[in-house]
């Protein structure tokens, strides 16, 4: 398809209920729903193609007004580029508008779906060619008490589940007796990542590990909100620790490969852009032997679509696991292959993201631009 043309981008909007109820981070920080913008890209000659971001507002400063603000101001400067060039397709955006990370996120990743289904191949076989891994999968575990964790923990591994990631507060004991009560039933090959959010203070987080037994098999995620603070705890335990707020771009992994900062990321899809990236974040990852998980920050169908074709293109040594945001929020979006099957599941094989947005749901666009 020599000539192949964005010709429309349409702009969705969709409020998904937390599915827990309320979701508690460190820091007192509770959230109930999640504002979810989806984006429709169409070509010249009529081929669709999807993204979807749904921020965690108080995790990193994104918000789904902001999102559709800056999708505003960047999609009429796309209309008439070719959506299967995604690099210059970022150049573009970012020629736009800088920064807006989570905005040019969704429309990166419905770039890839017109790609893949302009050349009849899923979009992980375009990321670099499928893994024979099946990809496990990890599920968000919100702060609570001791009792609260067990069960929490316990529900999940009954569901299928074998990574878990305990979000814990910013209290050192209370920390200490919610992380020993995730890890209490530990079974072999299960993975625990114990994330602050960037919620500890150095000290508060020394005296947590202080207070540990030492044979705990857990990887500490972002437990300070600042680098400066999370160098200076690396520079004082033994702890595995990686970043997830921290690692917003391949320019800040650069950085914490310098300094040898951390042993691994958060890679979330719209933190880091899209999938174009994704992509660079993934093999400026594998160049150091980091582990990643792949995520997001929330989202429903399509969201975890590009979450498992990006998984899909890690080799098994690097893969911690991809994240299960759909177990988030309450609202199925699209349809597709994508169903788990004790904890694990492999990207499907159809066109593109291989996703069929239920536009029932999706309702009428909020935006158009042409
Ligand atoms: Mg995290």
């Amino acid at each position: 398809m020599a000539n192949l043309k964005i010709a429309k981008i349409e702009v969705y909007q969709r409020y998904l209920p937390y599915s827990g109820g309320v979701y508690y981070l460190s820091g007192g920080r509770e959230i109930t729903r999640f504002d979810a913008t989806f984006v429709r890209v169409t070509t010249n000659n009529g081929i669709e193609g999807w993204g979807e971001s749904t921020p965690f507002d108080q995790y990193i400063a994104v918000h789904g007004l902001g999102i559709r603000a800056a999708i505003a101001e960047i999609a009429p400067k796309l209309i008439g580029l070719d959506p299967r060039n995604v690099d210059r397709i970022n150049d573009a955006m970012d020629t736009a508008l800088l920064g807006n990370e989570s905005a040019k996120s969704a429309i990166d990743i419905a770039c890839w779906d017109v790609f893949g289904k302009s050349v009849g191949l899923p979009v992980c076989d375009l990321l670099g060619g499928r893994t024979d891994t099946r990809l496990a999968v990890l599920e968000s575990i919100p702060v609570a008490d001791e009792e609260g964790t067990r069960k929490l923990v316990a529900k999940s591994r009954a569901a299928g589940f074998t990574g878990f990631s305990v979000k814990i507060g910013s209290d050192p004991v209370a920390n200490a007796k919610q992380v020993k009560a995730a890890l209490e039933d530990k079974k072999p090959g299960e993975h625990f990542l114990i994330d602050a959010n960037g919620g500890m203070t150095v000290e508060s987080a020394v005296r947590m590990l202080k207070i540990l037994p030492d044979d705990l098999d857990f990887v500490l995620e972002a437990p300070c909100a600042t680098y400066r603070e999370s160098i200076s705890l690396r520079r004082r335990t033994n702890v595995p620790i990686i970043f997830d707020e921290l690692a917003s771009n391949e320019t800040t992994i650069a950085q914490f490969i310098a300094d040898d900062a951390i042993d691994g990321i958060g890679l979330k899809v719209s933190k880091t852009g899209g999938l174009t990236r994704g992509r660079r974040v993934r093999d400026i990852c594998l160049a150091a032997g980091y582990t990643m998980s792949v995520q997001d920050t929330s989202g429903s169908d399509i969201a975890f679509a590009a979450i498992v074709h990006l998984g899909q293109t890690i080799p098994a040594r690097n893969l911690r696991c991809i994240l299960e945001c759909r177990a988030m929020c309450d609202g199925k979006t699209a349809d597709g292959p994508f169903d788990v099957h004790n904890g694990h599941l492999t990207a499907p094989t159809l066109p593109g993201l291989g996703v069929t947005p239920r536009m029932e749901v999706l309702g009428e666009p909020v935006a158009t631009y042409y």
